[in-house]
């Protein structure tokens, strides 16, 4: 399959570097909720999480697709690269809306994992979805914006030193869009902890090292503006588009992990003296689950090209993850039901995998904010909102 031929030096290396993180790995640290700092010290040693920045910087200067290669491989092998695909995506706003003197600041210390940058703070508790409701402040202070506010569902920030953050520097309907008025800074969170930034991990359904934020007059640099004041929508927007590109790879490494395991389950599993995968009941899911996983892959790979050509991708960005996440959800249905109970049995990592890619047609964007974007941008229907 040609999306498999892409990048092939680097899927292998990546599936040798999996291969030392089995599954009592990744179960042991779901059991006990713990970040996989070995798994993530590993990926970063072996230049995995600088792919996509420039060499002059420090990394490989990689296109989308191959970090898209990396974390898809890595769902593939049945681990999980929740845990730091944000030091991927972060770099859609950096790289393409930082300063200079910032890239050169902080590109060169992530490049070689002394610095991490891995959280991004966008959503609110009472804004959801709708961005530009965002209330968290920054307030300018002389040669600081003071920062008041709170975010939910930040992951990974008791394991990041950096942190991109979303916040209103001028009231909603000041400017022409309501997405106007925002901006993004980059907090350094060793200042930050408790010096203006309480954090509050939430426990969730998953291993997913996800937290509450508390902004109160936290003092931020006003050089680590990143971009122009008020148009830190815009700025954020690279960066989603690409998280949505790199999530959706993830989703089709869940999706190829869950029909692979099918497909040999199937095979071995021996009910009334012949194996389950003979009965076309169980065989053709598995097809089907197939099936949806290499046509979405195809949409991933085309929104990841769209976006290393600089092209408007916004739209394809959407789709390639709407399908993904529906392909490894299905593929993770497909898989519980073909292992019958044992599906269900923590020793098969089905049930955890199935929890895991879940998650995906919630977050970054929820499935009916994307129908909803396609309808009414893609489509010219009508807007309900
Ligand atoms: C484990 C986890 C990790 C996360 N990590 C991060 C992170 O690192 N950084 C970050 O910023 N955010 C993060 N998020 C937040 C995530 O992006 C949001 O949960 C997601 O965008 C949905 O927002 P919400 O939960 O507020 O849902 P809401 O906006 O309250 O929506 C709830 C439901 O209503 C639907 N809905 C809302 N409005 C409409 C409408 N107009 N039409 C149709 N349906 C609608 C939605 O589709 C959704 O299904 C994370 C979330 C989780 C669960």
């Amino acid at each position: 399959m040609a999306s498999e031929v892409t990048f092939k030096e680097i899927r292998e290396a990546v599936a040798k570097l999996c291969a030392e993180f089995p599954a009592d790995y990744w179960r042991q640290c779901d059991a006990a909720r713990v970040y996989p700092v070995e798994f993530v010290d590993a990926l970063t040693a072996a230049g995995c999480l600088s792919v996509l920045i420039p060499e002059a910087y420090g990394g490989s200067g990689l296109p989308l697709g191959a970090a898209c290669a990396i974390l898809e491989e890595v769902h593939a092998s049945g681990g999980n690269g929740a845990a730091c695909h944000a030091q991927m995506y972060t770099m859609g706003t950096l790289l393409r809306h930082g300063s200079e003197a910032q890239k050169q600041r902080y590109l060169p210390a992530i490049a070689s994992g002394e610095l991490r940058l891995q959280a991004f703070a966008v959503t609110e508790p009472d804004s959801g979805t709708d961005t530009s409701r965002i209330r968290t402040r920054a307030v300018r202070d002389g040669d600081h914006y003071v920062i008041d506010g709170k975010k939910v569902f930040i992951s990974r920030t008791e394991h990041s030193d950096l942190m991109l953050l979303l916040a209103r520097t001028s009231e909603r309907g000041s400017g022409d869009k309501h997405t106007d008025g925002m901006s993004v800074f980059l907090v350094d969170m060793r200042d930050a902890v408790d010096n203006g930034l309480g954090i509050q991990p939430i426990e969730t359904m998953m291993n997913h090292a996800t937290t509450e934020l508390f902004f109160d007059g936290l003092r931020v640099p006003a050089e680590n503006l990143i971009g122009e004041e008020g148009q830190g929508f815009h700025c954020i927007l690279d960066g989603m588009n690409a998280e949505r590109i790199l999530i959706a790879a993830e989703c089709i490494g869940d999706a190829r992990w869950f029909v692979e395991q099918a497909t040999n389950y199937a095979c071995e599993r021996r009910v009334f003296d012949r194996p389950i995968g003979e009965n076309q009941g169980v065989q053709f899911p598995i097809a089907r689950a197939h099936i949806q996983t290499e046509a979405a892959a195809l949409m991933v790979r085309e929104a990841a090209a769209l976006y290393d050509a600089g092209q408007p991708v916004g739209s394809e960005a959407n789709m390639a993850k709407l399908l993904a996440s529906e392909a490894s959800w299905a593929a993770g249905d497909t898989c519980i039901q073909t292992f019958g109970g044992y599906g269900f049995a923590a020793e098969y990592d089905v049930e955890r995998k199935f929890r895991e890619t879940r998650l995906y047609q919630v977050a970054p964007v929820s499935t009916n904010l994307i129908l909803s974007h396609i309808a009414t941008r893609d489509l010219k229907m009508p807007r309900s909102f």
